[in-house]
């Protein structure tokens, strides 16, 4: 909280822009992740997402920014995760492209950006989520059984449901 409360207090100081402040926060990490040009009101389920997944093992500093202006967008969310760096075809990474594919994802080392791509390409082969139903709404993914979807078409977001072989577009369903 201290932080999102940081950043107001900053914006209103500085009248820095959003995309200044992104950014700023990819020199304030020393090592970790952004994910820019989030939709507004995204941002707290891409945090969300990255929290669920990865606190489980080892807890590490997530930061939300949200509304800050963006000369791209009007408008925009970013999130920060400091530390961890998340590899493309993750099932965390996949889940951030199904929720928006359209993010930018920015790895930082040392202060520096070193690798830069939209969530879209990061979506795995084989994509292990509960933030899509089965297009079959008799499949057992939509209840009793973890979803387990093949990726056929990254632009299109293509899946084929691992248990009754649907083929469909994956839609968030806002879990
Ligand atoms: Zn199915």
């Amino acid at each position: 909280m201290g932080f999102m409360l940081g950043w107001a207090f900053y914006t209103l100081s500085s009248g820095l822009s959003g995309d200044l402040m992104a950014k700023k926060a990819i020199r304030d990490i020393e090592t970790g992740m952004v994910f820019d040009h989030i939709k507004p009101g995204y941002g707290t389920r891409i945090s969300d997402v990255l929290k669920r997944r990865l606190w489980s093992e080892k807890r590490c500093p997530v930061y939300t920014g949200e509304g800050v202006k963006s000369s791209a967008m009007g408008e925009k969310d970013f999130v920060k995760l400091d530390g961890p760096h998340l590899e493309p075809g993750s099932d965390t990474l996949s889940e951030i492209a199904l929720i928006q594919p359209d993010i930018t994802v920015n790895w930082i080392k040392k202060g520096e950006r070193t690798g830069k791509k939209p969530a879209r390409e990061c979506i795995g082969d084989i994509i292990h989520t509960d933030l899509i139903g089965c297009g079959n709404t008799n499949c057992i993914a939509n209840d009793e059984a973890p979803g387990i979807y093949e990726v056929l078409d990254k632009d299109s977001l293509r899946v084929r449901c691992h248990y009754c072989e649907r083929v469909f577009e994956a839609k968030y369903n806002g879990k």
